[in-house]
Order: structure tokens, then sequence, then C-alpha cells
């Protein structure tokens, strides 16, 4: 028998606790002896079928029923139930074919149920464990490691070099001061296991995978081809996160969070009623408001347009959206250069936003790469954008000219909520009447003297009281059975939840007895597939009269 339950999760990634009877328990992920944590192994008949092998051939070999860890390959159909290990024996042979990896990876992990811990046998190095935990891997063996030592390698996070590495300096473990190639090396494995973890505890293992990945051409592609899998990857990925989010790659523009962000810009995001834009260049500080440029750009605007930040790797970020994940979270390298396909990315994303909703007036406050950008955009959705910008856009010159380009303008009104509503719970809500108080970004917005929403100032994320809750439609509830939930709510215990719930988001608890807030802490798929863990962290819950 075993018994997993997740602590942290970081896309497919976690951390977590596995039980084995009869055995210590095993934090994941781990490297550990396998052989003894699993007795049965070495009797195991069938376990080593390679993972190219066709149908056929595999369901001749149908793993034992009742025997942990239970095999997984392609061409079978599921065995696994919730609390089991699994295994895929092989999977380092398909680490040097990043197509297939990521085929495979996605078919296994959508047939078997996401509370399993995930083995793979003889895979892990120092330089394979970053990937293969982002892969949702989270036990290993040394058994790569002792075969590189077998071989007279010295292993890295950065690659293997020959055995005389050991005496250089590179490392100072035990096994490097005794002289001992193979200590080293489980060493190395050990520690960049905790690396790992440190990483997904911080929410922030993409950072890491998109630095440990550069010496590798076959990981950039898993990498690569795995963020080209959109709606898979989206859906494990958090909501939100407080950290920042490192953009200091090419590749953070494929990040499922990033295009996610664009997506809900372009089709969920509700604008303010005017038909005047204008277009500002971003600054470092987050959010923008609070940098000194947005601060001259906001007083030459005067709340008479509609100001959009053209930025990379984000697009476009409204205004109202400036605190919310990722717009108030992200960092780049600003060198002023967009190279070519920076700028045919978010040309794009401005463009599908300018389709999608249409202005009188669009006064381009830029220069540089986004200038280029909001040209590029205009020439592919056929707009005519002004210009307000002869010399640095936070120069006195620009500033009276950006003025003087909205000077009849009428002044809109500033609504934030409303944005950041129709962007977080995909739904256009009356605002009339919602007064706000507390001091950018900490605010609380109510009606009547009632509390609705408050900021999580950490995310930016909309948090609504029960009282908000009323006026969001529908969508983002979690409909539990008939019990009073006493502190979070499990995944038995949901019912069902609307499909589009990620972790992180703020949800509405509805039971027969109870109803109540809080955030979910895994994606509604998951809290109908998982058979254990927190499905939701209850904020507050209320009795309701039968
Ligand atoms: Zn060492």
């Amino acid at each position: 028998m075993t018994r997993v339950s997740f602590r942290k999760r970081d896309g497919l990634a976690r951390t977590g606790i596995l039980e084995i009877e009869g055995m210590p328990q095993v934090r994941l992920p781990a490297v550990a002896d396998c052989r003894e944590l699993f007795p049965a192994l070495d009797s195991l008949a069938g376990t080593n079928i390679p993972l190219c092998a066709p149908a056929a051939i595999v369901r001749q070999f149908p793993p034992k029923e009742g025997i942990q860890p239970v095999t997984i390959h392609p061409q079978l159909d599921n065995r696994a139930v919730s609390g089991d290990c699994v295994m895929v024996a092989g999977w380092h042979t398909v680490m040097a074919n990043p197509r297939t990896y990521v085929d495979w990876l996605i078919g296994l992990k959508e047939k078997t149920p996401v509370d399993t811990a995930w083995y793979a046998p003889a895979a892990a190095l120092p330089s394979t464990i970053a990937i293969l935990c982002y892969s949702g891997f989270d036990l290993f063996d040394y058994t790569a490691a002792d075969l590189k030592s077998a071989q007279g390698r010295f292993c890295t996070p950065e690659g293997d070099f020959p055995a005389d590495a050991l005496n250089s300096g590179i490392c100072s473990c035990p096994g490097c001061t005794a002289g001992n190639l193979r200590d080293h090396n489980r060493h190395a494995l050990q520690q960049e296991i905790a690396l790992v973890t440190r990483f997904i505890a911080q929410g922030q293992l993409r950072d890491l995978v998109e630095s440990r990945c550069r010496l590798d051409a076959a990981q950039v592609a898993i990498m690569r081809h795995l963020d080209q899998k959109y709606e898979f990857m989206e859906r494990v990925q958090p909501i939100a996160r407080a950290g920042i989010m490192r953009a200091n790659s090419g590749e953070s523009m494929q990040r499922a969070e990033v295009q996610r962000f664009a997506d809900r810009v372009i089709n969920r995001y509700i604008p303010p009623k005017t038909d005047v834009a204008v277009l500002l260049p971003c600054s470092a500080r987050k959010p923008y408001s609070l940098s000194q440029s947005h601060r001259k750009f906001q007083m030459a605007v005067g709340g008479r347009a509609h100001e959009l930040i053209v930025t990379s790797p984000l697009g476009l970020v409204p205004r109202e959206l400036e605190t919310i994940y990722p717009a108030g979270h992200y960092d780049v390298p600003v060198t002023g250069y967009w190279d070519a396909e920076e700028c045919a990315v978010i040309a794009d994303i401005l463009a599908r936003y300018f389709r999608k909703h249409s202005y009188r007036r669009i006064i381009a406050h830029l220069e540089g790469g986004a200038l280029k950008v909001a040209q590029m955009a205009a020439a592919q959705c056929g707009i005519t954008l002004e210009y307000s910008c002869t010399e640095h856009p936070t120069g006195s010159i620009a500033l009276n000219d950006l003025d003087a380009a909205l000077a009849g303008e009428r002044k809109i009104k500033d609504d934030r909520l409303h944005g950041m509503i129709s962007y977080q719970f995909n739904c256009d809500v009356d605002t009339k009447g919602t007064t706000l108080r507390g001091h950018f970004p900490e605010v609380f917005y109510s009606r009547n003297n009632v509390q609705l929403f408050s900021i999580d100032t950490g995310t930016g994320m909309l948090r609504p009281t029960l009282d908000g809750w009323k006026i969001i439609p529908d969508g983002y509830r979690v409909q539990i059975d008939d019990f009073i939930p006493e502190g979070d709510i499990l995944a038995p215990g949901v019912i069902s939840a609307d499909p589009a719930i990620r972790d992180g988001d703020e949800v509405l608890v509805i039971g027969a007895r109870a109803l109540g807030t809080g955030r979910a802490a895994i994606p509604a798929d998951e809290m109908q597939r998982s058979r254990r863990g927190v499905a939701v962290h209850v904020r507050k819950i209320k009795r309701v009269q039968v």
C-alpha cells in the first residue's frame, strides 16, 4: 500500500510525501534506493518493455495486480489508482526525442489519476532533474548517476566531465574531499533535488528550467514543445503567483501564463466605455502606476483616454489590470531593442485586441521597440495611429503634446473594478454605486457600506466576500456535498466545479447546508479526479438554513 499527498504545486511539478507501508516517509521530489523502497521490483517481470513497443506486444505483459510501483506505458490502458506510485520504465530513452517525450508525457498524464507519485527509473542525473520534475516526475533512483561513475564521468547540473574534475575545485562535497567519484555523483544528485524542491516551493521552477536547459538542446526542445501544448500546460498553471516572474529568455513569451494573460485581455476583459485610447510604454517598477514615469503619463492623460501599456512579454496591459499577476510581477532585461520574434508576437496580440475593441482615436505615446510593435499591429488590422512623441515619452515636450492631443476629450469614469471582474471572472457586472477605500494597490470595494471585494496585494487578484459573489452571476462555483465544512474542502467532498477554475482562483463554495468563499488549491478537473488532498482553501463559511 502507498499513499501520496502533495503540498506545493508548480505546473506539473509538486512537492509532497510518499508513504509506503513499512518504510520511512519519502519527501518528494526524491532520489532514493528504489529497490529498497519497492522490494517487489527485483522480481517483477515485463517492466522493461521499450516505450516504443507496439500495443500488441505491450499487452502480452500486463503489469501484475496489487504491486507497487504500478507500471504505466504509452500503449497500456491505465491501471493506476489514486495514491499509487506509478513507474515509467525507460523514460530516459525518450529524452533525446523531445517531440515524442512531450506526446507520451501528455498521453500518460491524461490517463493516469493526478494524485499518484511518478517514478522514472535510471533517468536522474544532476543535469536532468530540473526538466524531469518540471515534466511531473517525483521519484528517482541512483542508477544513472552510478552508471556515470562506472564510466568515469563527473556529473554536475551543467553536464558531465572526465573524472579528473574531481580534484579541480568545481565541487567540494564530501565525495570530492574523499576523492570518491560515486559519492560525488550521488551527492550532486541530492543537491540538485534540494535546489529544485526549493524552486518548486517558491513557484519558480520554470525560471530554473529556462536557465538549466541551456546546455542541452534536447531539453530546450522539450520545454518549447511543452509550451506548444497550450491547453495541457495552461490547465496546470496557477492563476497567480506572489513572486517575481523572470522573463529573461525568448521562451518567456511562450509560457502558458503569459499566453493566458494575453488571451484573457483579448477575450474576457471588457474595456471602459470610451473611444479614445493611449498606448504607453511600461516601467521597470510594478505596478506601473507607482513609477515616476507613469505618474507623469497619468497627469498628462488626465483620465481623458483609456490607458493601454505596451510591453514584452505580456503584449498589452490595460491600466485596470496592472496589479494582476503576471502584469504586476514580471521582470525583463531592458535594452530598448525588441527582436523580430518578440515584435511579431506582441504586434499580433495588439492587432487581435484592436480587432475586438475598436477606438475612434489611438494615440501612440511610445518610442523604440514598443512604437515599432504598435505600427506593425496598426498595419495588420488597418487602423491609423496618432503620435504624441517626438522625443522621450517622459520628456516635457512629449507630455505637453500628449496633453494637447487629448484637449476637448471627455473624462472617462475610472472603473478598475469592472475591468478586473471581467478579466478574472469572465462576466460583465454593473459596478454602479461601488466605492473604494484604502491606499492603492491595497484597496477595498464596497456598496452601501457592505464590503464586496478586497485585493490580494501579493497576486493583485480580487477577493470577493459572500456579498461580492452576489454580483458575479455565474462561474467559479464549487458544488459540495451536503455537509458543513470545518476548515478546507477536500477533493472527495467536491461534487462539481466550474471547468474554468485553476489553482489559485477565487471560488464560491455552494452546498445544501453551507456557502463559503475560498481559493482553489487545484484546478477543477483535478478536484474531480483526486481522491485526496485539499481542493479549496476556505476563507469564510456561512451556514445555510434548510
Ligand atoms: Zn563533489
